[in-house]
Parts: structure tokens; sequence; C-alpha cells
């Protein structure tokens, strides 16, 4: 065997142009990479007509032909060095933004792996001039020629002496697509410009678009009218962060098989992971798995606040405050979309049956199909309504049958006065939703046509959000704050769902991890953070047939897991009492968390927080009571606290259509896997006692499983 020689090998210094060749097929990846920076060029020249050929992808020919203001007769020897450029008179501003280019590096770049010709007309010049230029340098003397003012940049045989670049590229079919998408971006944004893309000696076009056209027109034009016809105005705006934003957003109708994003930063085509993350956990809460958004942004960053040198082609950026301002832009977007939501109609009917329906025999004389589907039912062998009604899992006693028909038997309510109404059904939509306008001018949201509203105003897309100046709600949103831990936040943030494995807990999956979460307390916990996000911002869920307040006290008197003793008065009484209570803080509690109270004293309406998300019902009764007796109403900071606590723990658990059987075949898991979970993921700030009181606990890891494995 030949010995491994030892020898140090000699040290060489590499040529000039080989390394000028390796950094630029660094810059220049493909011919998709080369054609934005000749655009920016294009665009930077005050071009308002920007013609593109090409060729095998853009590999034989690359032609970009503009109006612009064209090249200086004394520029032509320099314009393919590195580092030269006419954009230095502005330096300080320019700085960020020329770094986007590459600070004079893509004309030189492309001279290094393509032969580049360049023929340009400025408006003093006589005639236009061509330039041949290799490795940075221009090829003998600009010839004289016929042409119109501006540039045309012609680029063939790309990576012609870099195979290896060459090599791993797709089909040239793959790159022209990767071209059209750049065209068609620049097209949307620069809508004040008109473009054209076409194949060589093809008569037909790619992309084409007018000067003088909308944003609008061009994504019509360009993604179809199905993206285009409901399109949503985004703007943010925030001085604190310099951040200025606008864009078009697609609504809760449109749902693409792919999310086509297209991102400016300061003009320049950039692509952000975190921010495109955000927006489609946002968007998982309204569209249907699978399902993505069409989403344009154009930002406005102070310049010195932007990094570009993630990326060698410094597409992927990140920017100064940029978890506050990804942040700004979903919650912007979510309010949006939830505002755009309340124009659909929901087609879930959620009954709990009226109390008669809940005696068998009684429901065999109204007629079994009704009873069938809509009661809540009384078999006690079956687990389902049993596992419904129970607080926890581990005081569930293996046969629940004596607690359930506890709480049909107590609903009877022989002792009520009036009339029982337990129908708590939420009306689809039939009529015309009233405008947001008309419900302004009521006051309050009109009920009586819609199941779900949202007491935002909406006028062409912007939702006006109301704000609240007041110490104590700033307080409890601050305790969240610094109450968080940020590792269980990325956690779920950046989770995978993997199931419900009981009511109350879920799978989840992080990295290589498998946790395993008690649902009802983070739900809880996220509900509670969502009162007071939403504070004084909620939607409504209209009750169609409200129940009076004290009739649902009554019915929660009698369950036992409220644990009502004798020497705590007589019930009616009780129920009296908080129905009066509640009576008297109806305003606020409508003004500030959307539960309604008619003047009769009926519920007429509670929160909505989540778009297609309705709280258990069955724990209605016990809500009230609850809010009668667990609020401390005379601080307002406590108030607050305990209000939002108390209709966090009513939240926590999703109504169950599927056993309720109307109109919907959406069970709970399905509600935890599709609404709930989907929002927890996007805005949930675990508090730090969940690592050690086992609301979340690392069930398994891959590499310890591999290393079980390897014992075996
Ligand atoms: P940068 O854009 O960072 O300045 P480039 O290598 O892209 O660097 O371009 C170098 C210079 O060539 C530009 O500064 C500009 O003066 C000139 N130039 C390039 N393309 C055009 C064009 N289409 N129209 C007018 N001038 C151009
Ligand atoms: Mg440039």
């Amino acid at each position: 065997m030949d010995k491994p020689n030892k020898r140090p090998k000699n040290i060489l210094k590499l040529e000039e142009t080989v390394v000028n060749r390796i950094a630029a097929g660094e810059i220049i990846q493909r011919p998709a990479n080369a054609l934005k920076e000749l655009l920016e060029n294009c665009l930077d020249a005050g071009s308002t007509s920007i013609q593109v050929t090409v060729k095998d992808g853009g590999l034989k020919l690359l032609k970009i032909q503009d109006n612009g203001s064209g090249i200086n007769k004394e520029d032509f020897p320099i314009v393919c060095e590195r580092f030269t450029t006419s954009k230095l008179q502005k330096f300080e501003d320019l700085n960020a933004i020329g770094t986007f280019g590459f600070r004079g590096e893509a004309l030189a770049s492309i001279s290094h792996v393509a032969h580049l010709t360049i023929i340009t007309k400025t408006s003093e010049m006589q005639c236009a001039y061509k330039c041949s230029y290799h490795d940075g340098k221009l090829i003998g003397a600009p010839k004289p020629c016929a042409g119109t003012q501006g540039t045309q940049i012609v680029v063939e045989d790309l990576f012609y002496n870099v195979p290896t670049r060459k090599n791993s590229l797709k089909s040239p079919s793959e790159e022209h697509n990767r071209i059209i998408e750049v065209v068609t971006r620049f097209a949307v944004h620069n809508a004040s410009v008109g473009f054209s893309l076409k194949k060589l000696n093809d008569n037909g076009s790619d992309v084409r678009t007018s000067p003088n056209s909308t944003q609008e027109d061009n994504i019509r034009i360009l993604y179809g009218h199905a993206v285009a016809k409901d399109l949503i105005k985004l703007q943010v705006e925030d001085p604190g962060l310099k951040v200025k934003v606008n864009g078009l957003i697609s609504n809760v109708d449109y749902s693409g098989a792919k999310f086509t994003i297209l991102l400016f930063i300061n003009h320049r085509l950039v692509e952000s992971t975190p921010l495109k993350r955000a927006l489609d956990s946002v968007y998982a809460i309204y569209l249907a798995k699978g399902k993505h958004p069409f989403v344009y942004l154009s930002m406005e960053i102070a310049p010195n606040c932007v990094d570009v040198n993630v990326h060698p082609t410094k597409h992927e950026v990140h920017f100064l405050n940029e978890d506050a301002i990804i942040h700004k832009i979903q919650s912007s977007a979510d309010m949006l979309l939830k505002a755009a939501s309340t124009s659909r109609s929901f087609a879930v009917q959620t009954v709990i049956p009226p109390i008669s329906f809940l005696d068998k025999q009684q429901s065999k004389v109204a007629g079994a199909k009704v009873y069938d589907k809509q009661l809540v039912r009384t078999d006690s062998r079956d687990q389902k309504i049993d596992k419904f009604l129970s607080t926890t899992m581990e005081s569930m006693p293996p046969s629940s049958s004596n607690q359930s028909h506890n709480f049909i038997n107590q609903t009877s309510m022989e002792s009520s006065e009036e009339p029982v109404a337990a129908v708590f059904q939420l009306k689809e939509t039939e009529k015309r939703i009233p405008s947001e306008a008309e419900r302004a001018i009521q006051g309050v949201p009109d009920c009586s046509n819609s199941t779900m509203g949202h007491r935002s105003s909406v006028a062409q897309g912007i939702v006006e959000r109301r704000q609240f100046e007041l110490t104590s709600l700033t307080q409890l949103r601050e305790d969240v704050k610094k109450n968080t831990d940020q590792v269980l936040r990325d956690t779920f943030k950046d989770s995978i769902f993997v199931g419900c494995v009981s009511e109350k807990h879920c799978l989840i999956q992080y990295g290589t991890r498998l946790y395993i979460f008690h649902m009802e307390r983070v739900a809880e916990e996220f509900f509670y953070q969502r009162f007071l996000d939403e504070f004084g911002n909620c939607g409504v869920i209209c009750l169609s047939d409200p129940p009076p307040l004290y009739n649902l006290a009554l019915m929660a008197l009698d369950q036992e897991e409220n644990e009502w003793r004798p020497d705590d008065g007589p019930k009616d009484h009780l129920a009296n009492l908080a129905s009066q209570l509640l009576f008297s803080k109806s305003e606020m509690l409508d003004d500030y968390f959307s539960l309604q109270i008619n003047e009769k004293r009926h519920l007429v309406a509670i929160p909505l927080l989540l778009v297609d998300y309705i709280p258990d019902l069955t724990q209605l009764p016990s809500f009230v009571l609850r809010l009668a007796s667990d609020v401390e109403w005379n601080v307002e900071k406590d108030c607050f606290d305990t209000i939002c606590r108390v209709m966090a723990r009513f939240y926590r658990k999703p109504n169950n259509h599927e056993v309720l059987n109307v109109g919907s075949d959406k069970n709970w898991k399905w509600t935890v896997e599709h609404v709930l979970y989907p929002a927890i993921k996007a805005s949930l700030l675990p508090p730090k006692a969940w690592i050690n009181d086992g609301t979340i606990l690392q069930i398994a890891d891959l590499p310890d499983l591999y290393k079980v494995f390897e014992r075996c």
C-alpha cells in the first residue's frame, strides 16, 4: 500500500479572474438572479417601459431593453468593473439601498460568467453605442449604432465558463418559470412601469402590463381574477419602529394550493422566512388545511435598519425590530381577516336541546328524528356525553352515569317561574348582514340577523380598533409578557399538531421531540390573553333564544360541580342575586367583553374571539354563576383580571357539534386542530410556571429513542 504523501502542498495565489468568477458565481446563481439585478438597474434609471426577451430559460440569452436614462459615454470603460456605481453622490441614503444591489457588482459579476453586451443612448448622445465586456473589461472601442434612448443589456451563454454551476441548474423551462416569477413580481410592485416578457421568436408574451396601471390591475392580469377579486388593503405605520407597510392580501374566501408572497423591502425584491411563517400561521386560522393565501407587501424601513448579509444572493434579509414588526403585520392581517370573515355566513346551528327534550319519553312524542340528532344523550353507557360533562379527566368516575343523569334531572327546573329557555340556538345568517356603519350607529351589533359579528368598523378594508388607555389593562398585558417563557413560546410557535389524545390532552411535535400538553389549561391561558388583547374589540355570538340569567344561575346551582351547600342560602334567592348583579354590570360587560344582557335580564350574546369557535355551551350555566360569584368587582385591575379568567375558563373547551349533531360534522377534535391550536400557535405567550407544573411534558425525543434502539 502507498504511504500517504505527508509533504504539504504549496499555497498558490488564485488569479484575479478566477477569484472574480468564483465571487460572481456566488452572487449570480441562476438567470433569474441576474435578471432581478438588471431590472433593478432599469428602474433605478427611471424607466417606464422594460422589455425582457429570453431564450432557453435565460441561459442562452437574456435581453433587457429599457427607456431609462442611458449610460454616459465616459463610463463605458468602467461600468462593468467591480465596485463601480453611479449611485455614489447620494451614498449616505443609498448605502443600504446599494447593498441590495451589489454595490456596483451586478454587471461586473455577469461579465465574468457570460458574454455581456450593452447598447445605450442618453438624451445627449447623437446615436447609441454598443460595447462588449469580458471579465469586467470593455473589449475594443464602443461602436456607434442606431438606437432609442435607454439601455439594452444582452447577456449570452450564462455560465459558459462555469460548467458545474450550469449543470446544477434545473431544466430551461424551470429557469424560465423563475424568470416569469421575477418579472411578475416586479410588474405588480411597479405598476406605473410597463413590463413585457417573451421568449425569443415567440409571438405571444408571458407577461405584459401597461404603464400607469394599478397594482390591483396587474395582480388580476398576472395572478388571475380569483386572487384579485377580494383583495384586502393592509396598511401599517409605526414611526417608533421606523416602518411603513402597504400591501394587498387575499381574504378568507381565497385559498391557493401554495403560498404566494411578494415581498419588497425598500423596493427591492426580497424574502423573509419568519414573516412568511407568521402570515401563514394567521391564515391557518381562517383557511382550510393545506390552503394558502396570496400576499403582496411593500415595506419601507429606515435603510440603516436592514441587514442583508444573511444570504450570498442577499435575497433573504433581516431587519431591526424584526419580531416587533412581524408581529404588527401579523396582528393587522389577523384583524382584517377577522373583519372580512364577518361577511361569511356560518353554517353551524348549535343547539342545546330544550329541557323537555332531555326526557326520553317526551322526545318520542315530538318526533324521534329531531331528538336523536339534537339531544344531549342520556344513555349511561354512552361514553361521549359522560366525557363531555365531566370537569376533569382524573376525577371522572369509571361510569359517570349518575353524573349525566344528575345533570339532566337538575335541568328540569320545576322550581322556575319563567318558562325554561335552554335553547341556545345560533341562527344561520338568513338575511343581509348589516353594514358595520349601520351597527356603529345603533351602538350595539345587531344580533337579529347574524350569528357572529365583529365590533371593529370596516371601511374599505381598513379596520379601526378601539384603543383603551387603561393602566390596569396595560399592567395586565405587561404581566403576561413579563411572565412569558421564551423557550416555550418558540416551542409552541414552531410546533406541529400531532393529535388529540383525549379531550384534555394533545400531542405536538417540535423538532425531534414529542410533547403532551394539557389542552384545557393551555386553552384557558390562551383565551385569557385573547380577552386582554381583544378588550373592547370582541365580536359577538348571538343566542337566538336568549336564556334568562336567573334560570342559568339556578341550573348551575343544581349542578354538583358548583358545590352548593344549604348554608349558602336558598338557590332561587342566590340565582336572583346573581341575575341582579350581572344585570347591574351589563353596560360594562357589553362594552368591554361583548357580553350582552337585555332589559329582561336574558343573556343575548357572548363574545366571539376566534372565527368558527363556539365555547362548550353546556358550561353556560356554570359560567354565569362564576361570573356573578368569582369576579372581584371593586378594584379595576382585579375586576378585568377575574372577568377574563372566568371567561377564559368557559371558553377553554369547544362546543361539540358532533354530539349535538346539528348542521355541522365538525366535532371538538376538528375545532381543536383547525381552529384553536393554530391560533394558540400563532399568539400564545406561555407562562413560566408551565415548565414545572406538568402543563406540558416532553415524552419522547428522537435521538434518545435512537440510543435505545442502538442498545437493543
Ligand atoms: P449598482 O446598481 O449597484 O450601481 P451595477 O453593476 O448593477 O451596480 O451597475 C453599475 C452602474 O451601471 C450603475 O450604477 C448605473 O450607473 C449603470 N447602469 C447599469 N444598468 C443601467 C441601466 N439599465 N440604465 C442606466 N444605467 C445603468
Ligand atoms: Mg445594480
